[in-house]
């Protein structure tokens, strides 16, 4: 089955549905989030449909980040914004809802309130030799991927 047929995402990038588009090229559309967490919310959206990172051609991706960071910069410049939150959410488990990868640019305001950050609750503070374990098991795999 050809998922972009019923992909909203895609359907967006086709200009086939309706959004407030405020940045397109040949791989990227960045709009509005129909459901924003502050004005000015926006998703860049790749023009190809990736269900998530693995699918995602890395030069899509790097563009998708690459129009993200000036997003950031316009919001804090145009909107006044005093921080900005990228977000993206790879997996159901990372809480994604959208099966067509997306990058989240959210603009934040001192005092807004809400609560996009990591935990702060306690959080591990595991030794060296752990930490290592882990950064020499993800040296190794990195090592060994190539980028697809
Ligand atoms: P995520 O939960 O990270 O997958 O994010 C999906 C986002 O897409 C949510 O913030 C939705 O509000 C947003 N969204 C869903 N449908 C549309 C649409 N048609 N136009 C703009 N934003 C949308
Ligand atoms: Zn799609």
């Amino acid at each position: 089955m050809d998922d972009s047929k019923s992909c909203i995402f895609c359907r967006i990038g086709r200009g086939q549905a309706e959004a407030s588009v405020v940045y397109n090229d040949a791989l990227v559309t960045a709009f509005l989030d129909v459901h924003p967490v502050a004005t000015g919310h926006v998703l860049v959206v790749p023009k190809v449909h990736a269900s998530g990172l693995a699918a995602l051609d890395p030069e899509s991706g790097a563009r998708m980040f690459a129009v993200g960071r000036r997003l950031a910069l316009v919001l804090r410049g145009v909107r006044g914004a005093d921080g900005v939150n990228l977000h993206l959410a790879d997996g159901e488990a990372a809480g994604q809802t959208v099966f067509h990868a997306h990058l989240h640019v959210i603009p934040r305001t001192v005092g807004d309130g809400f609560g996009l950050r990591l935990p702060h609750g306690p959080r591990p503070t595991p030794d060296r030799a752990a930490l290592e374990a882990t950064a020499e098991q993800l040296r190794g795999a990195l090592a060994e991927s190539v980028e697809a």
